[in-house]
């Protein structure tokens, strides 16, 4: 249902390419992080896995759907992105809600969701504040509810905890692996923190300049990083 394939997947922004043919597979469940430098592709791929970016060359399946022509809304999939964009004037339920009334999701039905997803998120006591009243951590929790509401089949996160201090983002860091072992689904993580890729990946996609370098789970990547490049990034002793 949640997985992911990418087919010769090529993206240029005029004359540049920032994506060379790229191939991927992501299985159902996995939580797989996109790794690399600033500037290497990670935010354009994952774009384009949620229909954000068109591709110019290749497909994207999901769940052995081919989506490469589908609007980011009918890909069944959640975007979590390091600002939080949420509606400041509406209370932590209403921006809940707010993505099951546009889907017309009855309101009773909508009420559960919400009040579920904050249950798993613990934040069913901050439901009728407004994001002003709340921290950084908690406010990100509520981007993560709004995505959660809608039962996606797979979540991409573009580096979510960018904006957070360093003690939050352990905390945050080990809410989201929660996350993953209760909702069980795939799970897409963009970072250029090595630390963050390490402690949270099933696997690990190591990106340079719009190329992967080499794919496997972090001790696959420590013990043998393919060329000089990933050893560096990952900082494993070679
Ligand atoms: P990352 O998320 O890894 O930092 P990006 O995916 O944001 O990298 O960017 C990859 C490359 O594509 C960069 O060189 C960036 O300048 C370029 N790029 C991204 N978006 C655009 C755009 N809309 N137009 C032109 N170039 C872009
Ligand atoms: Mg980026």
């Amino acid at each position: 249902m949640g997985s992911i394939t990418l087919s010769k997947v090529v993206k240029r922004f005029g004359e540049a390419e920032v994506i060379p043919p790229l191939d991927l597979g992501i299985r159902d469940g996995e939580f797989v992080v996109f790794v690399g430098p600033s500037g290497c592709g990670k935010s354009t791929l994952l774009r384009m896995i949620a229909g954000l970016e068109d591709l110019t060359e290749g497909n994207i399946e999901i769940g052995g759907r081919d989506v490469s022509h589908l609007a980011p809304g009918d890909r069944g999939l959640a975007m979590v992105f390091q600002s939080y964009a949420l509606y400041p004037h509406m209370t932590v339920r209403e921006n809940m809600l707010f993505p099951l009334e546009m889907a017309k999701v009855d309101a009773r039905t909508a009420r559960d969701k919400v009040a579920r997803a904050a249950e798993v998120l613990n934040l069913s006591a901050y439901l009728e504040r407004k994001p002003g009243q709340l921290s950084g951590g908690q406010r990100q929790r509520v981007a993560i509810g709004r995505a959660i509401v809608r039962e996606p089949s797979a979540f991409l996160f573009d580096e979510p905890l960018s904006n957070l201090d360093a003690a939050l983002r352990v905390n945050m860091r080990l809410e989201i692996a929660e996350l993953h072992e209760t909702l069980g689904s795939t799970m897409i993580y963009v970072t250029h923190d090595q630390v963050e890729a390490m402690t949270m990946a099933d696997r690990i996609v190591v990106l340079q300049a719009g190329r992967i370098e080499q794919v496997g789970t972090p001790l696959e990547l420590y013990e043998q990083p393919r060329n000089e490049f990933v050893a560096g990034f990952i900082g494993s002793p070679r």
